[in-house]
C-alpha cells in the first residue's frame, strides 16, 4: 500500500514526500486508513520507533477543519519532550495545511501558553499535569474536541497520571474518537480502552508485550561490584556507541555519569533531580550527537525519541519488567537494528527468564569483552584511521626530511611495529592487573551459535578451530553481516558453516573462518571488491603461543599494517584516547574535566580505571598526535595552543620543547627529535595516538 493509496490530502502527501517516507510502515498501513473512516476508536498496541506519530498524526491532521481556532485535536502523552517531538512533528507534516498546533508541557511558563492558546488553536499536544492546570484556570476549552490521542498510554499511568487522564477525558465531550497507543496493555490501559471507548479497532504490532525484533538482547553476569568495569568494557568495545545507559535510581544515575564523565567518556546524567533547563541542555547535547552517552532513570527517558540510539545499557535490570520494554525500546527505532544490553549479578537469572516470557523474546548470554578483545577493537580502529587520514603534503613537507632522516635505519616493518608498539605496549599493565569480570554462570547453558555472537567466547576471544580476520571495509562501506558472509562464500568456494563470528564496525570488520582455509582465504578474497570497494583481509591473530598471526606486507592490507599474537611491550599505562583539546572534529565532544589523564587504563592518581578507552580527557595530553586545544602535549606532534610540548614536534605558541622540533620566530632547536622508543618525550609513557581513539559516531 502507498501513502497516495491511502487517502491522505495531497498537501500531506507532499510533506511525505519531502520528509522521505516512501511507504507506511506496518502500524501506519493498518491505522491510517481506520483513523480516516467515520467511527474511529482504536486501539494500537505499538512500540516507539514504529512510526506511530505519524498513523495518528496524518490522519489527525487530514481530519481536523483547518481553520478550527478551537481545539478539535487533542494529544495528550507523558513528557515534554514528547509532548515536543509530537507538535513537532506534527507541524511538519501539516506544513502546507496551516493548522495551528500548540504543545503544552510543564516546566515553562505558562503564561504564554495560555496565550498561545487565546490566539486560536486547533491541535492540542499536552502533558497531562499542565493540561490539567490550563482547565482548571479555566485557560482551554476541550467542549470542541472530536479526537483525543493518548499516546505512550502505559506510559503516562506509570507516571501516576491516571486521575489527570480520567479527568481529562470526562472534561471531552461524550461523542468523540478516542486513539491510543501504548507500547504495552496493563490491565489500567485495557481499563480506559474500555471505559472510554465503543468497540476500538485494535491493532498490534507484534505481540502486545512483544519487543521489536531488531533489538538483539543481551545479558552480562557480573559480580556487583563490577557492574561498573563492565559497564565501561562494553562503551570501550563498543567506540562507535551512541547510547543510554539506564540506573535505577537517580543517585545511582548521578554516580554512573560522575565516574564516566570524570575518566573521561562523554557522559551526562538525566533525572529529575536536575533543573528543567539542566535536562533540556543535556537533551539538546544528546540529540544532536554532542553527547555520545546519556546516563538516565526510567522515568526521565520517558520519551525520549531519538533516532540511532544503537545501545540501550542496563546498568541493572529494572524494578517492572514492563520498564524493560520501554528501556530497549529506545534503540532499534525506524527499522535500524540496536542493541540492548543488561548486567545482571548471579542471581538475577530468574529475571530475564522473566522478561523474556513476557516479551516474548529471548536473550542471549553475553561474556564482557577481556581487555585483549578491547584493545583489537580500538587498535584496529587506530589503524584505519591512520590509514584513512588525509597527509597534509604542503604542511609537512618541511618536517620530512628531518623525519625521514630519524627513519632511515628502520624498515618499513620495523617502522609499522614501532607504531603499533607504542599503542600496545600500554595494555600490558592492563594485562597484569584487568581480569575476566565474568561471573560463573551455573545454570544457563544454553549455546548461542550465531555467528554475529560474540559471546560464549574463550579467553582469547576466537572460537576453538577458528582463525579471525580483519578486513578492510566495514558497515559504512555498506557491508553487513550477511553480505560479507556471501562475499566470502562466493571468492573462496566455502559455504557458510567453515565461517564464524562476524563483527562489522563501521569502516572495517572481523570474521572467524575455520584454521585450515587461512592461508587460502587471504589469498582468495584479498583483491576482490565488495560493491565497488577493495577487500583485503588479514589474520589478525592466531591462538595461545601462536606468536604473531600478522603477516606484515603478505597479502594483507596495503600498508601491510596489522597485529599479532599476544600484545607485549613495556609497562605502560592504559589506553588514552585522547589529548583533551576542546573542540573535537564532529562527533562527540567531551567537557573536559580539567583532570589530567593517561587513558583508559589509569596510571595514576588514586583509583585505578579499569580499562577505560576514554575518549578523551582534560587539560593535558601526553603522547600522541594533537590537533588542537589543550594545555600540554607530550610525546607527540602538537599543532597549535597549548603551552609545552615535550618529545614532539611544536609548530605554535607554547613556550618550552624537549625532544622534539621547536620553532618559535626564526630559530629552531632540536634536542633529541623524533624518538624512536616508544615515542615518549622525556616522559616515560608511551606515546598515544590519541585521535583515532576518539569516539566519533
Ligand atoms: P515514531 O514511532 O513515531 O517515533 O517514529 C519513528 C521514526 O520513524 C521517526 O523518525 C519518523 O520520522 C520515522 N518514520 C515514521 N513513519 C515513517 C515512514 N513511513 N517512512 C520512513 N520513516 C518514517
Amino acid at each position: 500500500m502507498t501513502f497516495e493509496e491511502i487517502g491522505l490530502k495531497s498537501e500531506v502527501l507532499k510533506s511525505l514526500k519531502e520528509l522521505g517516507f516512501e511507504a507506511p510502515t506496518p502500524i501506519q498501513e493498518q491505522a491510517i486508513p481506520y483513523l480516516l473512516g467515520e467511527h474511529s476508536d482504536f486501539v494500537g498496541l505499538a512500540q516507539t520507533g514504529t512510526g506511530k506519530t505519524a498513523a495518528f498524526g496524518l490522519p489527525l491532521i487530514t481530519k481536523i477543519d483547518n481553520h478550527a481556532t478551537v481545539p478539535q485535536g487533542l494529544v495528550i502523552c507523558p513528557t515534554r519532550e514528547l509532548c515536543l517531538q509530537i507538535a513537532k512533528d506534527l507541524e511538519t507534516y501539516a506544513k502546507y495545511l496551516k493548522i495551528n498546533i500548540v504543545a503544552v508541557y510543564g516546566g515553562t511558563d505558562i503564561r504564554r501558553q495560555m496565550t498561545e492558546i487565546k490566539k486560536g488553536v486547533a491541535i492540542v499536544v499536552a502533558t497531562p499535569g499542565r493540561l490539567m492546570d490550563l482547565i482548571q484556570r479555566k485557560a482551554i476549552s476541550l467542549a470542541s474536541v472530536e479526537y483525543v490521542v493518548l499516546d505512550e498510554a502505559d506510559e503516562m499511568l506509570n507516571m501516576g497520571f491516571k486521575e489527570d487522564i480520567d479527568s481529562i477525558l470526562e472534561s471531552t465531550p461524550e461523542h468523540k474518537n478516542v486513539w491510543l497507543f501504548s507500547a504495552t496493555m496493563p490491565n489500567e490501559v485495557a481499563r480506559i480502552a474500555k471505559t472510554y471507548m465503543e468497540n476500538p479497532f485494535e491493532v498490534s504490532i507484534g505481540h502486545k508485550n512483544q519487543s521489536n525484533e531488531n533489538i538483539d538482547h543481551i545479558y552480562y553476569m557480573v559480580k556487583e561490584k563490577d557492574r561498573y568495569a563492565a559497564v565501561k568494557r562494553l562503551i570501550d568495545f563498543n567506540p562507535q556507541i551512541y547510547g543510554l545507559i539506564f540506573c535505577r535510581t537517580r543517585q545511582e544515575t548521578g554516580a554512573v555519569a560522575e565516574k564516566l564523565a570524570k575518566e573521561g567518556y562523554s557522559a551526562e546524567p538525566l533525572h529529575g533531580d536536575l533543573s528543567q533547563a539542566m535536562r533540556d541542555r543535556v537533551m539538546d547535547r544528546f540529540r544532536s550527537k554532542d553527547l555520545q552517552i546519556l546516563v538516565a532513570t526510567d522515568v526521565a527517558a520517558r520519551g525520549l525519541d531519538i533516532d540511532n540510539i544503537t545501545h540501550v545499557i542496563n546498568y541493572n535490570l529494572p524494578d517492572d519488567i514492563e520498564n524493560y520494554t520501554h528501556r530497549s525500546g529506545r534503540t532499534a527505532r525506524a527499522g535500524k537494528k540496536g542493541e540492548s544490553l543488561v548486567l545482571i549479578n548471579t542471581r538475577e537469572g530468574g529475571k530475564i527468564r522473566a522478561i523474556e516470557k513476557q516479551m516474548r523474546t529471548t536473550f542471549t548470554q553475553g561474556s564482557v569483552p577481556n581487555a585483549e578483545e578491547i584493545c583489537e577493537i580500538q587498535l584496529m580502529k587506530l589503524i584505519n584511521k591512520v590509514i584513512k587520514t588525509d597527509v597534509r603534503e604542503k604542511e609537512i613537507q618541511k618536517f620530512m626530511p628531518t623525519v625521514m632522516a630519524e627513519f632511515e635505519d628502520l624498515s618499513k616493518e620495523e617502522v609499522i611495529k614501532h607504531f603499533v608498539s607504542a599503542e600496545f605496549n600500554r595494555f600490558i599493565e592492563y594485562y597484569e592487573r584487568a581480569g575476566d569480570l565474568n561471573a560463573q554462570n551455573s545454570k544457563d547453558d544454553r549455546g548461542s551459535d550465531d555467528r554475529s555472537n560474540r559471546r560464549e567466547r574463550k579467553s582469547d576471544g576466537i572460537e576453538s578451530g577458528k582463525t579471525r580476520f580483519f578486513v578492510s571495509i566495514g558497515s559504512r562501506d555498506g557491508l553487513n553481516p550477511g553480505g560479507l558472509l556471501r562475499h566470502i562464500c562466493d571468492a573462496t568456494g566455502l559455504n557458510s558453516s567453515n565461517i564464524g563470528r562476524i563483527d562489522i564496525m563501521p569502516s572495517f570488520s572481523f570474521f572467524e573462518a575455520d584454521d585450515q582455509y587461512a592461508t587460502d582465504m587471504v589469498n582468495q578474497v584479498n583483491g576482490t571488491n565488495y560493491e565497488g570497494h577493495d577487500v583485503s583481509i588479514e589474520v589478525t591473530k592466531v591462538k595461545s603461543g601462536g606468536g604473531s598471526g600478522h603477516r606484515g606486507g603478505g597479502g594483507g592490507r596495503k600498508d601491510g599494517g596489522g597485529f599479532g599474537g599476544k600484545f607485549q611491550g613495556n609497562r605502560d599505562g592504559g589506553q588514552r584516547s585522547e589529548g583533551g583539546g576542546q573542540r573535537r572534529e564532529g562527533g562527540f565532544r567531551s567537557e573536559g574535566s580539567g583532570q589530567r589523564r593517561e587513558g583508559g587504563f589509569r596510571k595514576e592518581g588514586g583509583a585505578r580505571s579499569e580499562g577505560g578507552f576514554r575518549k578523551e580527557g582534560g587539560a593535558r595530553s601526553e603522547g600522541g598526535f594533537r590537533k588542537e586545544g589543550g594545555a600540554r602535549s607530550e610525546g607527540g606532534f602538537r599543532k597549535e595552543g597549548g603551552a609545552r610540548s615535550e618529545g614532539g614536534f611544536k609548530k605554535e605558541g607554547g613556550s618550552r620543547s624537549e625532544g622534539g622540533f621547536k620553532k618559535e620566530g626564526t630559530s629552531q632547536r632540536r634536542e633529541g627529535g623524533f624518538k624512536k622508543e616508544g615515542g615518549s618525550g622525556s616522559s616515560d609513557r608511551s606515546s598515544s595516538f590519541g585521535k583515532p581513539f576518539k569516539k566519533k559516531l
